[in-house]
């Protein structure tokens, strides 16, 4: 049986970003940027007023001293003014500054009378100007390949006049849920039925990642049923994921239904509880396909797709940093893991402190409905409160 970190970089090792679209920029947001971005225009441009006011030498303007005012420079189009010796521009925030203005004094603070104004307040030097480029130089990188798209960004490139950007394509997922005791929400509960409860949860979980493209079906416990799902599946989607059926009980047919359709395993059941029988397999022709197989339990689907699938879709969709998110934190309570197997235990994760919380089984979706955080802990091991861990936000 694979560990945790062998079964991540045999998925990881399998799947290559998907290849590039132009967008727009704002159609762009969440998506991964496919190449570099280099600034090509300083921010700010040019040197400008930070506020309302008049432009000066400040040599000119000792407390109590008069100037006189000998033209505006208003926001829009650079008038080209220079400043004569002894007097001052009218200047409003973001206007150019005048060729030989060394100091912007904030309207607030001079009286102004007719054509002339006296200091009330000392001026210094530079002050109330921003200089060109002192934000962002020219030739600076705006974003790395593989970056997130993110509305600052997104800002940030529309100050260069960029109006759209190559970024990586969005996968197809198909979320398959198998199981006969299963049933849609709006129907009524026959003894010994639920509700599909994956199958939304899943959905959920890529289109908080930024997928689109999400189709779900269900499908029976049968074996030609479950040929036929999965073939249809593989035919048109990018990404399959499959909740139950993935054990080895007489009603699970997700290995022999994918074995019907050339798809062995490569991978099947990993060192984690919850999580065991996690299942992974992938095609490249006649164009790539990943395959992923999630116990049906609610808390192993959602740990599975934690550790695995949703670094995996990360990959696929472009992004250099698909690692599992990671933080440091204070253990609240003593806790232990008497299995063979590495525990993800389910948590509370705030104020840089980790409470274990809800019940642990693989089932209890409530449970976890209430926590934030994965601490894994290892098989044999003991944790006493106030340690320092690592946990996984989601
Ligand atoms: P399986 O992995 O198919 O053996 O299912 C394990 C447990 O998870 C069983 O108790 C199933 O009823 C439950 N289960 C499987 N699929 C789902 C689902 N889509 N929604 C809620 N529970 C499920
Ligand atoms: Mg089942």
């Amino acid at each position: 049986m694979l560990t945790e970190a062998e079964a991540r970089e045999h998925v990881l090792s399998r799947v290559t970003p998907g290849g590039v679209e132009t967008l727009g920029l704002v159609e762009s947001l969440g998506r991964h940027a496919a190449a570099q971005v280099l600034a090509h225009v300083a921010l700010p441009g040019f040197d400008n007023s930070q506020v309302d006011g008049y432009a000066l030498r400040a040599a000119d303007a000792p407390l109590g001293a008069s100037l006189d005012v000998a033209d505006e420079q208003p926001a829009g189009a650079d008038r080209h003014l220079i400043l004569p010796a002894g007097n001052a521009i009218r200047i409003f925030t973001g206007a150019p500054l005048p060729t030989n203005a060394d100091a912007v004094i904030m309207q607030e603070d001079v009286t102004r009378t007719g054509d002339s104004i006296v200091i009330n307040d000392s001026v210094s030097p530079g002050e109330h100007i921003r200089r060109t480029g002192s934000d962002l130089c020219r030739g600076q990188v705006l974003i790395r390949p593989g970056e997130r798209l993110t509305a600052t960004l997104i800002g940030l490139l529309a100050t260069q006049g960029i109006a759209s950007l190559p970024v990586h394509r969005l996968p197809s997922v198909g979320v398959l849920s198998t199981g006969d005791e299963l049933i849609p929400p709006g129907q009524p509960l026959e003894p010994g039925q639920l509700y599909n409860s994956n199958g939304p949860m899943l959905a959920a979980m890529l289109a908080s990642l930024g997928l689109r493209d999400i189709q779900t079906h269900h499908c029976r416990d049968d074996l030609d049923a479950t040929i036929q799902a999965l073939d249809s599946l593989a035919g048109t989607r990018d990404v399959i994921i499959i909740s139950g059926g993935v054990s080895v009980g007489d009603h699970d047919h997700i290995k022999p239904a994918l074995q019907a359709l050339g798809l062995s395993p490569e991978l099947w059941r990993v060192k984690i509880k919850p999580g065991k029988p996690f299942l992974f397999v992938h095609r490249e022709q006649p164009r790539p396909l990943y395959v992923f197989g999630l116990p049906g339990n609610p808390v192993s689907s959602f740990v599975t797709y934690q550790l695995f699938v949703r670094p995996a879709l990360l990959k696929l969709m472009g992004a250099a940093d698909h690692a599992l998110p990671a933080v440091e934190a204070e253990l609240t309570a003593t806790v232990d893991n008497d299995g063979s197997r590495p525990h993800f235990m389910r948590g509370r994760y705030a104020d840089g402190r980790f409470s274990p919380a809800g019940a642990q089984q693989s089932h209890a979706l409530y449970g976890l409905s209430q926590c934030n955080a994965l601490l894994r802990v290892e098989a044999g091991a003991t944790i006493a409160a106030g340690t320092k861990v690592v946990v996984h936000p989601f």
